[in-house]
């Protein structure tokens, strides 16, 4: 392993040393189903509700709020799904937007297909929706408005109480995708008049494949997996006990942390991208420059290729992001940098870091020095980058 500086949080976090200590129990001694009777499974029931507790005073909702799901992707598949599917209307329509992760985007397109109407709305430059825009595009039919409470890429945070305002005057139900905002801003789901959210584990410093949804008293949702009677029969399958407790720690922890976190990571950020953007020329900010998530960091440059930066910058062991979905095997850049109105080669030539609490002021430092250097390196072999140059010169 050789990576030592980690700056992509908003991938996947490390779980926590806390986290880590406080589920092994769990899988050791405590591994009752929480549905049976003895005295081990009752140590699983009482975590599970304990966890239940945490995660919902994370966001100022009720324990029975909280549905406990196997993530965010599936949690956001239930909001959009379950809805619908419960909704006795005719004709069936939702609002979403451009930027939105896959998880809402790919469930959208499938819904379009059994007849849902979708409206995807646009984005500013800085990524955010316009609410006349939102409020124009709702409809008699329509019975859902999911709009992300911050994105993954460019860390942009929406107005997310004006939007609960808009959808609870015209009486539609307000889903957030929150997996990113989920312990690293403030969240009210009363004061923001949220009816459903989505959150997940692994962006918080628990494992991967536990997430949950909280959905308000009396809104009307079908649930996606049937089974057994688990999450008040929302949500089937024996609990994954130990991911519970897990996420429940997490949502503690980053509770307690909020405010030194805030600060410290809205430190190192600003220093990361004000350094990068005063010594790299053809370097631009995407995302808001104000209302953003704390750690997010994603910079354009141009005349370059993201991935290769990516491979430049894990041979000094710095793992980052790019805006090039080219994981994903197409070479398409990312809808959002698109949304926001990115040209192909700029969204192409994209870095997004992310931190979080175990990133540190040396680690930033050590980015900035080695930074330029890379940048000019992908440069003097590009050919873009040599047609800037002669167009300059003559
Ligand atoms: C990571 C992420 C998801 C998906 O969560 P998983 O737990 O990985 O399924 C959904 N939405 C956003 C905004 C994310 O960042």
């Amino acid at each position: 392993m050789t990576t030592r500086i980690y700056m992509d949080n908003a991938a996947t976090t490390p779980v926590r040393e806390e986290v880590l200590q406080t589920i092994l129990p769990y899988f050791r001694e405590y591994y009752g189903n929480a549905s049976s009777v003895y005295a081990i499974a009752k140590e699983s029931k009482k975590a599970l509700e304990y966890a239940r507790k945490q995660v919902a005073e994370l966001i100022g909702a009720n324990p029975e709020e909280i549905y406990f799901t196997a993530g965010g992707s599936e949690s956001d598949n239930m909001a959009l799904r379950g809805v619908v599917n419960a909704s006795n209307k005719e004709k069936k329509h939702i609002i979403t937007t451009k930027i939105e992760h896959h998880a809402i985007l790919h469930t959208a397109e499938y819904l379009e297909k059994k007849g849902v109407e979708v409206t995807y709305l646009n984005v500013d430059e800085f990524g955010r929706i316009s609410l006349e825009e939102l409020e124009n595009a709702i409809r008699p039919e329509t019975v859902l408005i999911s709009v992300m409470f911050a994105n993954n890429e460019i860390g942009t945070i929406q107005p997310v109480r004006e939007i609960g305002e808009i959808a609870k005057k015209h009486g539609i139900l307000f889903h957030t995708d929150a997996v990113q905002a989920v312990g690293h801003v403030p969240i009210d789901v009363d004061n923001m008049n949220i009816d459903l959210l989505s959150m997940s584990g692994h962006k918080l410093g628990a494992p991967k494949g536990i997430g949950a949804i909280y959905i308000r008293k009396g809104s009307r949702i079908s649930p996606l997996i049937f089974g057994g009677a688990q999450e008040r029969k929302q949500r089937a399958g024996t609990e994954n006990i130990p991911g519970i407790v897990g996420m429940g720690k997490a949502a503690e922890i980053a509770g307690q942390e909020m405010e030194e976190m805030t600060k410290k990571l809205t430190g190192l950020r600003d220093k990361l991208i004000n350094g990068i953007l005063e010594n790299i020329p053809h370097s631009r900010l995407n995302g808001h420059p104000a209302e953003r998530l704390p750690g997010n960091c994603n910079i354009s440059f141009s005349y370059i290729e993201g991935e290769s930066l990516l491979l430049l910058l894990d041979a000094f062991g710095v793992a980052a992001s790019s805006g090039s979905a080219c994981t994903s095997g197409s070479l398409d850049p990312s809808h959002v940098l698109m949304a926001i109105g990115l040209k192909h080669e700029t969204a192409h030539g994209s870095l997004r870091l992310t931190l979080d609490h175990q990133n540190t002021e040396e680690e930033v430092d050590f980015v900035l020095e080695k930074l330029p250097a890379i940048v000019q390196r992908l440069r003097d072999m590009s050919p873009v980058w040599e047609d800037y140059l002669k167009s300059e010169n003559k």
